[in-house]
């Protein structure tokens, strides 16, 4: 009986384990249902006069309405439920539980869990690849202007800014070709390479 406490059960099991530990002769004596010597008794099923219902060891059956069942289907009818209820009512008495048990549960939290990451990060390489591919775009924007014509060459103030912007394009495209990558890994790093060189938000 402790063993089976809190024990998780599929919907079959639980029948199963409910019949195990209670018996038709359980759920007769708790309708109240008096059986005679002969094994018979009143139905539960309709208004019976003379008692129709046959007792067996663990059915019973009537022979003037044709219904009947095992210990379950007497609780649900002395009970005026249905079957699946008085499957619950009586689980909860015995302190069945359906469902996985709690380790499926929580790697099933984590599967989900770890599928929502990776989703989002999908969408952050593709949303930093899309900003970057931008970003270098306008770099080679100012690059032009920088550097209109060679002769800007001769301006040492266009040329150290010249460099800079030069710098961060070989970056940037350095990012875009990890980016790119049919490798996740190679993915997530230029992310966080990215990021921590402050070429996106
Ligand atoms: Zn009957």
């Amino acid at each position: 009986m402790k063993y089976l406490l809190h024990a998780h059960y599929t919907a079959g099991g639980i029948v199963q384990a409910i019949k195990g530990l209670y018996s038709l002769q359980d759920a007769l004596q708790e309708a109240g249902v008096k059986v005679g010597r002969n094994k018979k008794a009143l139905c539960l099923w309709h208004s019976d006069r003379s008692p129709s219902m046959h007792v067996y060891r663990d059915k019973v059956h009537c022979f003037a309405c044709g219904r009947g069942g095992d210990a379950i289907d007497v609780y649900a009818a002395a009970n005026g439920m249905e079957t699946k209820d008085a499957v619950q009512a009586l689980a909860a008495r015995f302190g069945f539980q359906s469902g996985a048990p709690p380790s499926v549960r929580r790697r099933w939290a984590m599967q989900q869990h770890q599928a929502r990451k990776e989703r989002q990060q999908a969408h952050d390489i593709e949303a930093a690849y899309y900003g970057l591919c931008s970003l270098l775009h306008g770099l080679r924007q100012s690059m032009a202007d920088t550097l209109p014509e060679p002769a800007a060459l001769d301006d040492e103030e266009a040329r150290a800014q010249a460099g800079k912007i030069a710098a961060v394009i070989t970056d940037v495209e350095a990012v875009l070709d990890e980016l790119g990558s049919e490798e996740e890994e190679r993915k997530r790093q230029a992310l966080y390479l990215a990021h921590e060189r402050g070429l996106i938000g």
